[in-house]
């Protein structure tokens, strides 16, 4: 806990610590990676009554829990939104139509229209304490992105404005609207700016899965193959820290019942070459693969790195777990279900 200098505390508070678990939480997005990971926090934390929506088939739900309130709604639509958030006193916005560089670079006005989930969610929240919006490190201005070696992003390096085409656009726009729903109708908004979240439960194949569950399912198909063979998209060189899944919530959480109003960084500060990625995923499969690039292929900005200062300031805390670690649960996970639940055909 912290003090700024008008005497608000910062931290772990809060009123709505106790309150919280009687009352109703809405989750947008679910049935995708980290809405499926917040709602099993929320059930582990003692919630009683949770809401969790997501578009699609609850079938295909990443994570799916019995024990609480599951629908399946479209929230770009308003009437969805009322129903999603009626009664609830916190509400979080993970649904997005998202993916790796990959979807994002291709889908721009898919991924533009997740400004009708976020808008119709602040219209629908009249009721709600809390409103948490999920942002991303894709606001930042691509101008400081442009060498591997990079300057670690803080929070004021997302203006002048030139974030990520797209989809960035739409992060920066909706981080704003909730800037405004706070200042001009009280609804109390916080924003997290994620950077690269991975870990289980999460989307590794089918053209949507980021570069840690890629790889991962590419090295895990040449150890089952017996194609010794890796192709990577770009020269490899590009700059990125990836946090795993379990910091996220943690940091969400954290965010959400604080004080701090401002759109701050969720993210590692490990800073690894995509590269290296690759290096750390072989060492945990045990083999070590030829490496071909395809410079045409999407590949992002050329470094991206967390910028943890504020977080650590006001937390006294930052996302800690290490990648090698990480990816070790992430690699244990897809394998799994790669081999019962996949051919290896699937996975190449
Ligand atoms: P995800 O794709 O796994 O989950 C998003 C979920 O939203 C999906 O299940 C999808 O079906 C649902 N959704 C999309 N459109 C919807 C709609 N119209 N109505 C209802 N549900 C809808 O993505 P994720 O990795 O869990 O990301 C969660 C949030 O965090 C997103 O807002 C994303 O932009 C943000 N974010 C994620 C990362 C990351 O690295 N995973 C990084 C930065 C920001």
């Amino acid at each position: 806990m912290m003090e700024n200098n008008s005497g608000t505390v910062y931290g772990f508070p809060s009123h709505l610590a106790n309150m919280n678990k009687e009352k109703l939480v809405l989750v947008a997005g679910s049935g995708g990676f980290i809405g499926g990971h917040l709602v099993g926090a929320l059930r582990a934390e003692g919630f009683e009554l949770i809401r969790a929506v997501d578009q699609k088939p609850l079938a295909d739900w990443y994570q799916a829990f019995d024990d609480v309130e599951n629908h399946r709604l479209d929230l770009k639509d308003r009437d969805a939104c009322q129903i999603a958030a009626k009664d609830a006193a916190v509400i979080y916005n993970l649904a997005a139509d998202m993916g790796g560089m990959g979807f994002i670079e291709l889908n721009k006005a898919a991924c533009m229209l997740s400004v009708l989930i976020n808008t119709h969610l602040l219209l629908a929240a009249e009721e709600a304490e809390r409103f948490f919006f999920a942002s991303s490190a894709c606001v930042y201005n691509a101008e400081k992105q442009k060498d591997p070696n990079v300057t670690a992003l803080k929070e004021e390096d997302a203006y002048p404005a030139l974030p990520e085409d797209g989809y960035g656009w739409e992060k920066l726009f909706s981080e704003r609207m909730c800037r405004h729903f706070r200042e001009d109708f009280g609804l109390e908004t916080r924003v997290a700016r994620y950077h690269n979240v991975y870990g289980p439960y999460g989307t590794y194949d089918g053209g949507r899965e980021k570069a840690p569950a890629a790889i991962c399912r590419k090295v895990i198909a040449a150890r089952l193959s017996g194609r010794h063979e890796i192709e990577i998209w770009g020269d490899g060189n590009q700059t990125r820290s990836f946090m795993y899944v379990d910091d996220c919530i943690k940091g969400t959480q954290m965010i959400l019942n604080s004080d701090f109003v401002d759109p701050i960084n969720l993210g590692s500060n490990e800073l690894v070459s995509i590269n290296q990625l690759v290096d750390v995923v072989e060492q945990i499969a045990g083999i070590k693969l030829k490496r071909t690039y395809n410079l045409s292929a999407p590949r992002g900005v050329s470094g991206r790195n967390s910028d943890n200062s504020l977080i650590q300031s006001i937390f006294h805390w930052e996302p800690s777990t290490k990648l090698r670690d990480g990816m070790e649960q992430t690699y244990r996970w897809i394998y799994d279900q790669i081999v019962t639940t996949h051919s290896i055909r699937a996975a190449v």
